[in-house]
């Protein structure tokens, strides 16, 4: 069931129930207002007719005709009852017709009257055979003797009840047919409210339905600014969120794929050469001992090349799942420089490198994980060697900078152009592949450097120029 249609029956029983007790209530209280009207003229009535039938009014006695002008005029039925209940005197009838009324001491409102000095009563009159309301009034003081009328006890007036009932048959057809007329207007008023109410959450529910198939184009009209208005609000944000998370996921995703296959590219470079240099040795090769000795050494050089790509990976997958635990804690950095750079200078050596550290370089103690830095130091400074010519230096300093010490690498090598200086530090990206695999380079050392320095909250800068040299540096707090 709809919440239109729910609300729409519920609307329906409240109103039914609120006019249906309404209509009850105002017919009964039109009924209370019309007995009491009806009883309150009668009551005048008898009262103005007591009074002339006792005194006489106009010259003289009140004749037959003229007491049946009068209550005809005045719209009732007037009948006078001597002390035994013989009707002395009926209004709806003429003087010769009077014999024949039986007589009326037995009617209720008859023997009321005589008990109690006035009753009423309400039924089908057996005289002039209508529904009547009758009131009828002892007279207490004696009438003048000189009247007609001078042994009359007691006094009736009746009125018929048609006209009452006609009255409440229209009054309760008014209160039917207003009813109907309100129910009518609920009923439309109710299907435009609560259409204009459910259309909001009509609309949510369609497009919750559309996200769920995977559809997330799909927005909700904001139409209000009430609780529909936010409701959907925050709807749209959270579709626009998961959108967001979903392309994320999608580039993450790329990302592994990319990476995966890089890897495998990597890995099948050395075993492939190791593969080649086996088979040949194994074809006969092995029993020439020049070439042999020399397939030995490459298979060994590629072995080594695939530790250390094994090994970078290690580290960078170790880094990036977030498994990388740093300890920082002060250092005097000087100190530190100088052990790296004396453990170094024989590989520079053999490159016909001079490895220095600056003398300027200052005493300060930084604040930073030592045994991750020292990796990023020796990147740095053999990356400075690979790329740098015979003859060429490298420089490492440490000096102070405005937040820190800044410490550099600076080497007079090959450089890198402005196009390649934004993805170096990329996976696997080389400016010249073939010069970085020669060198023995993995493709990851500055993946792995700018993810130890940015854990230190710093960033890797570097300044190159074609043929002239870079300087990759960085700063530690102190
Ligand atoms: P690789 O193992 O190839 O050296 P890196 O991630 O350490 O990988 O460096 C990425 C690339 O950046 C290198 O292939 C090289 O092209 C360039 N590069 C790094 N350091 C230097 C440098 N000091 N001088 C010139 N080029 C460099």
């Amino acid at each position: 069931m709809t919440i239109r249609t729910k609300l729409l029956i519920v609307l329906l029983l409240l109103s039914v129930g609120v006019m249906a007790t309404a209509g009850i209530f105002f017919t009964f209280t039109i009924d209370r207002f019309l007995q009491d009207r009806i009883l309150h003229e009668l009551e005048t009535q008898a009262a103005e007719f007591d009074y002339i039938v006792r005194s006489g009014t106009f010259d003289g006695e009140p004749s037959y005709h003229h007491l049946q002008a009068l209550a005809r005029a005045a719209n009732i039925r007037l009948t006078l009852i001597d002390s035994a209940g013989t009707v002395i005197f009926e209004s709806d009838l003429s003087p010769e017709d009077l014999p024949k009324i039986e007589n009326h001491l037995d009617r209720p409102e008859v023997q009321a009257a005589m008990r109690t000095d006035s009753g009423t009563d309400a039924r089908v009159s057996a005289t002039v055979h209508k529904e009547m309301l009758y009131l009828a009034r002892r007279i207490r003081e004696p009438v003048s003797t000189a009247s007609a009328y001078s042994h009359t006890a007691l006094l009736r007036v009746g009125i018929p009840l048609t006209q009452v009932s006609d009255l409440k048959r229209e009054v309760k057809v008014i209160v039917v047919w207003s009813s109907a007329g309100v129910l009518v207007l609920i009923i439309v008023v109710t299907i435009i409210v609560s259409g204009r109410l459910a259309r909001p959450i009509h609309n949510m529910a369609r497009i919750a339905d559309e996200i769920r198939r995977g559809n997330l184009d799909q927005r909700i009209p904001i139409r209000s600014r009430d609780e529909f208005g936010r409701l959907g609000q925050s709807l749209n944000a959270m579709i626009d969120k998961l959108n967001e998370d979903i392309v994320r996921l999608k580039k993450l995703e790329r990302v592994r794929t990319e990476f995966l296959g890089n890897v495998s590219h990597e890995l099948r470079t050395p075993i492939f050469a190791i593969q080649g240099m086996l088979e040949t040795l194994l074809q006969g090769a092995i029993d020439d001992p020049n070439v042999s000795r020399d397939f030995a050494e490459r298979a060994l050089t590629n072995t080594q090349r695939l530790n250390a790509l094994l090994a970078d990976l290690i580290e960078i997958s170790r880094i990036e799942s977030g498994d990388m635990k740093m300890s920082f804690r002060y250092f005097p950095i000087k100190d530190f420089l100088v052990s790296i750079v004396a453990s170094m200078v024989l590989l520079a050596e053999q490159k016909q490198i001079t490895l220095r550290l600056h003398p300027d370089t200052i005493e300060s103690d930084v604040l930073g994980d030592k045994e991750r830095l020292k990796q990023v130091m020796i990147n740095l400074i053999d990356n400075a060697i690979k790329y740098t010519p015979a003859g060429g230096s490298v420089t490492v300093v440490a000096a102070a900078s405005n937040n820190g010490v800044r410490v550099s690498v600076q080497d007079s090598g090959v450089g890198i152009s402005a196009e390649h200086l934004p993805r170096i530090f990329e996976r696997f990206y080389r400016v010249d592949k073939e010069r970085s695999r020669d060198a023995g380079g993995t493709g990851l050392g500055l993946a792995i450097v700018k993810h130890i320095v940015e854990a230190h909250g710093s960033k890797v800068e570097v300044q190159s120029a074609l043929a002239q040299g870079s300087v990759f540096s960085f700063v530690l707090r102190t």
